[in-house]
């Protein structure tokens, strides 16, 4: 395994992470001998959420007797100084440890933010969690370009997590400045939320960025593990043929994939865009077609109640067919039998 420095945390971490998102569809005991692999192959860092339903349960039942072989991270969408108190007491329970790694402030708009920031808000939390030794870090998770170019002026941000894979390319410029500034970059959705299907092509891309601290692909079959730790560890650069199949990817995929940026937003019908397109992706690739299903049956607004405007593809930075992507998320869920 190749290890490097999570930025200014100082935390010497193994290039490639546990990500927990898919172990919510299988069970805790099956999280075990996953855990046991990742500390055979040397990988030392694992993330989760409090979002991530069984996610920080499970992996806490596996961390049983092995919890010091691990850097542990986990996030939460509390915004408010109490809320966010509760999640960090919630997720040392779950996570069966008296202290947290890294807690990240999980993907706040620029309005969450303000929040999180101002007085009784839950930095406040963090801090505090901090110098009682409940918690080592504070990060933050984004999927806007613009907050993240905000987040590398927080003197309070010590880690950034952003997706960056092969067809999203748009923080790369940033991704660097986290390297000039010492704060620690984090890779999420390297396979594109599920999208890439050559996995060790999209690991390897990626692993070709110095700038990159750690990539977290989510993993819950042990093939999977060794998969991407051996890409991951494959150093030859891409081929001509490779970086061919990298350019096909995104002239394809790449024009019909929702970066959840929100750019698009506000919907003239107040449809939550981005949410609509990320469960229909958690349907169709990820499997998690209840939980997807039931998430997206609660939105207020659906998918359906599109009148055809066209004022969020005017601004989409990356000229999607909203309406298109929206009418083919709510015939997936329309045709769904729980
Ligand atoms: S086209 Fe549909 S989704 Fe887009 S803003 Fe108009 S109503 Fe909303
Ligand atoms: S549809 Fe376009 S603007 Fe809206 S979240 Fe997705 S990528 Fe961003």
């Amino acid at each position: 395994m190749e290890y490097t420095q999570l930025g200014k945390t100082g935390l010497k971490i193994s290039r490639v992470g546990f990500g927990g998102i898919p172990i919510q569809r299988v069970s805790a005991e099956q999280v075990k001998p996953l855990i046991a692999q990742l500390i055979r192959e040397g990988v030392n860092y694992i993330d989760t959420a409090r979002g991530y339903t069984v996610s920080e349960e499970y992996i806490g039942c596996a961390l049983e007797g092995v919890r010091d072989k691990f850097i542990l991270a986990t996030k939460s969408m509390a915004r408010t100084k109490e809320a966010m108190e509760k999640d960090i007491s919630i997720s040392l329970q779950n996570l069966k440890t008296d202290y947290i790694d890294l807690y990240q402030i999980h993907n706040p708009s620029a309005k969450d933010l303000e929040q999180v920031i101002a007085p009784g808000g839950a930095l406040e939390a963090l801090c505090e969690a901090k110098n009682a030794g409940k918690i080592g870090h504070i990060g933050i998770t984004l999927h806007s370009t613009d907050l993240f170019r905000q987040a590398l002026e927080l003197p309070w941000v010590e880690t950034i997590m952003f997706p960056y894979n092969i067809v999203e390319t748009q923080a790369e410029d940033l991704i660097a400045r986290c390297a000039e500034k010492n704060i620690g970059f984090i890779c999420m959705k390297p396979l594109a939320g599920g999208a890439l299907e050559n996995a060790p092509l999209a690991i390897r891309f990626i692993m070709q960025n110095p700038h990159v601290s750690v990539v977290i692909p989510g993993m819950a079959e042990e093939k999977e593990i060794s998969q991407n730790i051996s890409a991951a560890l494959d150093k030859r650069p891409l081929t001509e043929a490779e970086q061919a199949e990298i350019s096909h990817i995104r002239n394809t995929l790449g024009t019909e994939f929702c970066r959840r940026c929100n750019y698009c937003a506000p919907c003239t019908v107040g449809i939550n865009i981005s949410g609509s397109i990320l469960f229909e992706g958690y349907f169709n690739r990820y499997d998690l077609k209840d939980w997807a299903y039931d998430r997206y049956m609660a939105m207020p607004v659906r998918a359906d109640a599109c009148v055809d405007c066209g004022v969020c593809e005017s601004r989409c930075p990356y000229n999607l067919p909203i309406r298109k992507m929206l009418k083919r998320a709510d015939e997936t869920f329309a045709n769904y039998k729980k």
